[in-house]
């Protein structure tokens, strides 16, 4: 027998996220209701994922949990924010059990790990997608903009943008690796790694931050645009894993790092003053980032390999000529 809507959000959604002390009432009432600690600011996003465009038909339906949830944990982590509560609306071709029970786990196990509840949502029959929606808290005046960056200011990138490009392409067979690359770029698409802690710890460090969702040079335009400002990267200085340099090269490895996109890495700004603060109450090393350009006063986002400007496009780059 099919299950009915009742039935299905009982059984996978209920118990789906981390229990928390500060829901007054979650799944089960008309909405959710949540005490929001004093002094704090609520930070608050949402992100839908649609199946063909957002991932491959066919994906994991535990990634496709994992990731409905991790593109918003981003967006907090991008702001400095903690998360804490998040609703779910899922439109679904049919209750497949099994498909429901994997995409639950997935999205559970994330939850947990951030200490995200999910205190609601809506559930209806259509195309597959999934929109999360995440609410957490900031201290007042704390939050990280995109907006609070100066000429001048060192640019930064966590872990290894590129990888994710890589493993879509891998996923799509549009790209080919040997095995152990291979699992390890799949990975990085299908399970990526919001960076929450460092998110937190660079209030006070950052004057400005974004989430690179769309491409790192793009995403550092978007950040240059806010703050008024420009922005340079060194193409040299831009991290790429192993594995992506064994599948692609370093040439085309940094490309996909510049122009690829899904990494959910951050990319923060930090006034020149305060650098030197930040690599000491965070060391490199062990928050795994990466200084790779600067803000200017000129406007519009660069690539400079050995004082030449390179021009990207989708495919690649070709040098300015
Ligand atoms: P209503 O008709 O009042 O919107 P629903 O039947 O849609 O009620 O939802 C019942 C309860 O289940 C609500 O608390 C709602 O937030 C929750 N809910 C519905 N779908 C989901 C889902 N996919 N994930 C989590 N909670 C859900
Ligand atoms: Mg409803």
């Amino acid at each position: 027998m099919p299950l009915t809507e009742f039935e299905l959000i009982e059984r996978y959604f209920r118990d789906c996220g981390a229990a928390r002390s500060d829901v007054i009432a979650g799944i089960g009432d008309d909405a959710a209701l949540v005490a929001v600690p004093p002094d704090t600011e609520l930070v608050v996003a949402t992100d839908t994922l649609v199946a063909g465009v957002h991932f491959p038909e066919g994906s994991p339906a535990a990634s496709i949990g994992h990731r409905a949830l991790a593109v918003n944990l981003s967006d907090l982590a991008a702001m400095g924010a903690r998360a804490a509560w998040a609703l779910l609306a899922l439109t679904i071709p049919r209750a497949e059990e099994a498909w429901l029970a994997e995409f639950a786990a997935g999205l559970a196990a994330l939850a947990r790990a951030h200490r995200v509840a999910l205190v609601g949502g809506d559930t209806t029959r259509g195309p597959l997608t999934v929109t999360v929606q995440l609410l957490g808290t900031v201290p007042p005046g704390a939050a990280l903009r995109r907006c609070g960056g100066r000429a001048g200011d060192a640019l930064f990138v966590s872990g290894t943008p590129g990888d994710a490009a890589a493993g879509l392409a891998l996923e799509e067979r549009r790209l080919a690796a040997e095995p152990l690359a291979l699992a390890y770029l799949r990975e990085r698409f299908l399970r990526p790694t919001p960076r929450m802690a460092l998110g937190e710890r660079l209030r006070g460090h950052a004057s400005a931050c974004i989430d690179v969702s769309d491409g790192l040079l793009g995403d550092a335009g978007k950040l240059a645009r806010a703050s008024q400002t420009g922005v340079e990267i060194s193409f040299a200085a831009v991290p790429v894993s192993e594995p992506l340099v064994r599948a692609v090269g370093e040439e085309q490895a940094r490309t996909l790092a510049l122009t690829g996109g899904d990494d959910y890495e951050l990319l923060f700004a930090v006034h020149p003053e305060k650098v030197s603060a930040m690599l000491a109450d965070l060391p490199p090393e062990r928050w795994g980032y990466t200084r790779i350009g600067a803000l200017r006063a000129a406007p519009g986002a660069e690539v400079l390999r050995e004082g030449t400007v390179m021009q990207f496009s989708h495919s690649g780059y070709q040098h300015f000529t």
